[in-house]
């Protein structure tokens, strides 16, 4: 029987909602919105289920959907995607890393992954002979590093897994990281898998830069998207995969025997929605900024060490200074069972060498989820 998936925990993320539950507490851990997403999108895609074709659509994605998201990119990052030739929907973000590690990964490739990560990569690319090699990215700022690059690529990397806005460390890279690993990529012939699920949800007129954007890195990226976080709907599972034809074509067979294809009705509405005007996603950044605010103004005038948070749904708080002699998987079991508060330790983002003092909530909550979460961590504190 194979290894790689049969000695796996259950993920931090299925694990902590279910203490959630078990405890009746507030669940800051798991990423997902408690609003139901915007109501537009939502009729597009209930018409499209009562009105439309709900038989299998193209493997490759509804044309519409695909166009779209060109159309998308373009506007945004000024990149340009030809849409029958470089861009496939599938279902989820998930799918798309797991179409793509499965799809281009050889046996003995090495693979050059950045700690703190998300927990999909790893299996995947053991379960498809790759060979990890970490870099450890440190607090408060994660940034990338000659010194750490240097340290990891070789002859034999072949690949490059990139998370960018970085879940859980809450950074939005600046051009200046991009390019330094463009450049690690270029003289080292790698091909990046970039996961850029968050490429909308930044904050404080940050902008998003796709590093498929950086020059050099149009044929020797595969760049990764996700409508649930663009548009708050997190179970819909619509994913986007967009990269060279030579790259996607491979990415593309190994989705028709995972999936084949996503339902039509929710592309639908994701087509509406990427088309919908600036403002949405402007809105989109304010309303989660100021829930951002709210949670850090309120853990800090508690007493909690907030790091900054540029993106994504989280934001961090480091336990260090606090001298809790405890570990963030302690500090989580204990707050969730005796404090009714679920929270994510950030040590489940390491494979190896893990930082274990840093623990993430989810602001992406209504202000009385979160006042009510700031109360009962009040008394965390007022133990401590
Ligand atoms: N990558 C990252 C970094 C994520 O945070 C998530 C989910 N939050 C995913 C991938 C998975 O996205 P999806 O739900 O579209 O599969
Ligand atoms: N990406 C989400 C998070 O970081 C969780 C996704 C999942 O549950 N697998 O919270």
């Amino acid at each position: 029987m194979g290894q790689v998936f049969a000695n796996l925990p259950v993920t931090v993320f299925e694990a902590m909602s279910q203490a959630a539950r078990d405890n009746d507490a507030i669940n800051l851990g798991q990423g997902f919105p408690d609003d139901p997403g915007p109501e537009d999108i939502r009729r597009a895609a209930a018409d499209a289920l009562m009105y439309g074709n709900n038989q299998y659509p193209s493997m490759m994605g509804i044309p519409e959907l695909r166009k779209a998201i060109a159309t998308h990119y373009a506007r945004w990052h000024g990149v340009e995607f030809d849409p029958m030739a470089e861009v496939l929907v599938v279902s989820g973000a998930t799918e798309a890393l797991a179409s793509s590690i499965i799809g281009l990964i050889e046996p003995g490739d090495e693979v050059v992954l950045f700690q703190p990560m998300y927990d999909a990569y790893v299996p995947l690319i053991r379960q498809a002979g790759g060979i990890p090699r970490f870099v450890r990215l440190e607090p408060p700022h994660w940034r990338l590093s000659d010194e750490a690059l240097a340290r990891v690529f070789n002859k034999k990397t072949r690949f490059v897994v990139f998370n960018n806005p970085l879940n859980p460390a809450a950074v939005v890279y600046p051009r200046e990281d991009l390019e330094l690993l463009a450049r690690y990529c270029q003289e080292f012939d790698a091909v990046a898998i970039c996961d850029e699920v968050w490429e909308h949800v930044v904050f404080d007129g940050r902008e998003h830069i796709p590093l498929i954007a950086i020059p050099g890195m149009r044929e020797r990226t595969v760049k990764i998207g996700s409508a649930g976080k663009i548009f708050s709907l997190t179970g819909w599972k619509i994913g986007f995969v967009c990269a060279a034809p030579e790259l996607l074509r491979v990415v593309a067979k190994t989705h028709q025997f995972l999936t084949f294809t996503t339902p039509p009705n929710l592309q639908v509405g994701v087509a509406y929605g990427l088309g919908k005007p600036d403002d949405y996603f402007f809105g989109m950044r304010k309303e989660l900024a100021r829930s951002r605010d709210r949670l850090t103004a309120g853990l800090r005038r508690i007493g909690f060490p907030v790091l900054d948070s540029q993106g994504t749904y989280f934001l961090n708080v480091d336990l260090a200074p606090l001298k809790l002699n405890e570990s963030d998987e302690a500090f989580c079991k204990r707050i969730v069972a005796e404090h009714k508060v679920a929270a994510i330790p950030v040590s489940a983002f390491y494979e190896e060498d893990a930082v274990t003092s840093v623990v993430r909530f989810c602001f992406a909550k209504k202000d009385a989820t979160l006042d009510a979460a700031l109360e009962r961590l009040a008394a965390v504190m007022a133990h401590a």
